[in-house]
């Protein structure tokens, strides 16, 4: 189904101070002494764009702390008439809503536990008509890029231009050293069907943990990401949630100092030519692939037709098995990444089963559709 967004440019509506924008504040509001002391420090850095805090908490139990409620709201108030900040708040539902804008709120978010589930989204997205509120929207809690759009365009379908994307991880089965996997590719894809959607990076709970965050918040703009939200606490071992993710205002301040700003593109002349020459060379190489690739696949078709003759399975292991450990080996001495190569040769090897599915299915029209689809 094709994307098409109607949106407002993000230098309309959330101007930045600094490059990179930058949206921070404590993963939630506790007290009120907590929030404007946090507050104070993060406009005193001069690199905070935007004051985040959770009022309502999304809990995986219940019993753990869910948030301060409508009062927090007041406290943001106040810290924002301090500060000069402007405000953002998680919303999940009607009620969230009509208190944040209420209360002055000047940014809304939707949470990766609400772009999950389309109901949730759609009774966002309704209280939302007839507002200009900016929303941004978290991606989903796994990595469907059709829900994060799906919620994109519910909350555009609003009425809402002032619309940007928070790319803050997936939850995975596999343990890794990430809170929440990036998969990067889900934002690039994102930004590939909508170019002119801003998307701001959340290491905080990409990560998890403090460590990570430069690594992560530094990958995030040498990708062009149009900004980040990082927790920051004033007491960060205190605090009531997320505790071991946020850092001090005067730790986000270093890790700011840190990060290495690149240009999208240069203007410079040499820099022009030379990546165009080499740009040159890669496309050469592609199509060289791509020919390989076909080439290849052509002897598969005829190896399928001789399997065929001879009443042969498609799938023979020990082959399959020779192939991944001598091109592996091979990959890796060429200085190759073997999970980059394992996967290439899966996708390669996938294709070739199917279009010998196809051969030995050929001419009954229905299993060849249905086979078609088992391989896919
Ligand atoms: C948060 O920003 O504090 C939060 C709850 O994030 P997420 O929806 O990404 O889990
Ligand atoms: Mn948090």
């Amino acid at each position: 189904m094709k994307t098409q967004l109607n949106l407002e440019s993000i230098q309309n509506w959330l101007p930045s101070k600094n490059s990179p924008l930058l949206i921070s504040g404590p993963c939630s509001a506790e007290t009120e002494e907590q929030l404007l002391a946090t507050a104070h420090l993060l406009a005193k850095t001069g690199k905070v764009s935007v004051l985040r805090a959770g009022i309502w908490k999304p809990r995986t139990r219940p019993g753990e702390f869910e948030g301060i409620g409508s009062i927090g709201l007041q406290w943001l108030q106040r810290a924002k008439l301090e500060t000069g900040l402007p405000t953002a708040v998680e919303v999940a539902n009607a009620k969230h809503v009509e208190e944040a804008l209420k209360a002055g709120v000047d940014i809304l978010w939707i949470g990766a536990r609400s772009t999950v589930n389309p109901f949730t989204v759609q009774e966002i997205a309704d209280s939302l008509n007839g507002t200009d509120v900016p929303v941004l929207v978290k991606n989903p809690v796994n990595p469907d890029l059709q829900l994060w759009l799906g919620a994109l365009e519910r909350i555009n379908k609003a009425g809402i231009t002032k619309l940007g994307a928070i790319h803050r991880g997936f939850s995975s089965f596999e343990k890794s050293a990430f809170r929440n996997e990036p998969m990067w590719e889900l934002a690039i894809q994102l930004k590939t069907l909508i170019p002119e959607l801003p998307i701001i990076n959340d290491p905080s709970h990409i990560c998890g943990n403090r460590e990570l965050l430069p690594y992560v918040a530094q990958k995030a703009l040498d990708l062009d990401m149009q900004g980040l939200m990082i927790e920051s606490h004033i007491d960060p071992s205190q605090a009531w949630t997320d505790a071991k993710q946020q850092v001090t205002p005067s730790a986000l301040n270093d890790m700011v100092n840190n990060f290495t700003l690149r240009v999208p593109e240069s203007r410079n002349e040499e820099f022009i030519d030379k990546l165009a020459d080499l740009r040159k060379e890669i496309d050469k190489i592609d199509d060289l692939v791509i020919q390989k690739l076909a080439d290849r696949m052509a002897i598969t078709r005829k190896i399928g037709e001789f399997k065929l003759e001879n009443n042969v399975t498609i799938l023979q292991v020990n082959r399959w098995d020779e192939i991944m450990k001598r091109r592996s080996a091979f990959a890796n001495a060429l200085k190759l990444d073997i999970h980059f190569t394992e996967k290439f040769l899966e996708l390669v090897h996938g294709e070739s089963i199917r279009l010998q599915t196809e051969i030995m299915n050929a001419g009954k029209t229905e299993n060849k559709q249905l086979a078609s689809k088992v391989v896919h």
